[in-house]
């Protein structure tokens, strides 16, 4: 058995890019390490950050990670977890999840998704060919708006060097390049747009060496898969880039670099537009958020600005069981219009609205 290249002990992990071995104590040094250096470059220090934790591997060991060096970079943590409501997979996430926290003595806000919206993600997978792309909108949408309405200035999610390179990898192979730009090591808050900002802390790490984290720390985890997940393009670019790392140690992270400076080199400012159904930030008038749930009369909404939002109020009908109407100010529409909106559609989405 090979010995750690940094003391006595017997060798858990070696690692291509540094060509050393390490025993699990100096294994541990080296992924904390990776972490400060992330929390570091980014000036992440004194700040208060939500973590999206999904209760696999990734997310958890983030939250594990960050909450050791909780008190050298002074942060403020909670974690947030949604319940998607896909049979099998939520329970087993959302149990690991409160494990977690429980050991941890984190809070956790969870979100039942079925329970706030009126819709699971398996209800929505029914309908869509593209059931995870709907689920990563709902995923940032929500934890966006716990953030934004929680005074949070970062969300903090479980994506590795693996995850990113190969989501860039995956955009340029297939030629979208709008979505490729919007990635990046950080994302800055934007608290006009409503818009919190995004680390994430296991950036230098690669996909073996956050699990062998998790078991190193007995992190509480789910071993589930989620049952969309499976033959989702990413998995064969990641095998590619693995490729990759074999023949050359250190292939992941000079690609995922060099892919960054591009994208410093031409940032792209997209126009965005508040959405009219629950006035957060999208490219187009209703945001996808509000599509994929799906619960309005899109044709009977008005055409309103964003400037007019504040003076929109909204009022629940007890005699029509859950309607809400929505009442638009007589400035802009002529008269005082009143719009049904489905039972089903939840006040939660019209807090932006409420005077
Ligand atoms: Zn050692
Ligand atoms: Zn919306």
């Amino acid at each position: 058995m090979a010995k750690c290249s940094f003391c006595d002990r017997k060798a858990v992990i070696f690692i291509r890019r540094t060509g050393k071995y390490y025993c699990e104590e100096h294994f541990e040094k080296f992924f904390l390490g990776r972490v400060r250096s992330y929390l570091d470059r980014n000036k992440i220090k004194r700040k208060k950050i939500l973590a999206a934790i999904s209760g696999g591997k990734d997310s958890s060991s983030m939250l594990w990670a960050l909450n050791s060096l909780k008190n050298e970079y002074k942060l403020e943590i909670v974690a947030f977890h949604i319940d998607l409501g896909i049979k099998g997979y939520s329970k087993s996430c959302r149990k690991a999840s409160e494990e977690l926290c429980q050991s941890l003595g984190i809070e956790l806000k969870i979100l039942d998704l079925k329970k706030e919206y009126g819709k699971s993600l398996e209800e929505i997978a029914r309908k869509s060919r593209k059931p995870c792309s709907s689920c990563g909108t709902i995923k940032r949408y929500l934890t966006n708006k716990a953030a934004y309405e929680g005074g949070f200035e970062y969300i903090a999610t479980g994506h590795n060097m693996l995850d990113e390179a190969a989501f860039a990898m995956h955009n340029l192979y297939s030629g979208t390049i709008k979505q490729f730009m919007r990635g990046g090591e950080v994302i800055p808050p934007k608290p006009k747009l409503k818009m919190a900002g995004r680390i994430k802390p296991l950036y230098y790490l690669m996909e073996n060496e956050t699990m062998l984290y998790a078991i190193l720390k007995a992190i509480p985890y789910s071993e589930e898969e989620c049952p969309y997940s499976l033959g989702h393009p990413i998995i064969r670019h990641k095998r590619v880039l693995l490729r990759g790392e074999e023949e050359l140690p250190g292939f992941v992270y000079n690609v995922l670099k060099s892919l960054n400076s591009l994208r410093s080199e031409k940032e792209e400012e997209v126009e965005l537009n508040f959405c009219k159904i629950c006035g957060y930030p999208t490219t187009s008038e209703i945001c996808k958020f509000c599509r994929i749930m799906g619960q309005y009369n899109l044709k009977r909404f008005p055409k309103i600005s964003p400037l007019e939002y504040p003076s929109i109020s909204f009022k629940s009908i007890p005699e029509r069981q859950g309607i809400l109407e929505i009442i638009a100010p007589t400035a802009m529409m002529g008269s005082v219009t009143v719009f049904t909106i489905p039972a089903g559609a939840r006040p939660l989405l019209f807090n932006s609205y409420m005077t």
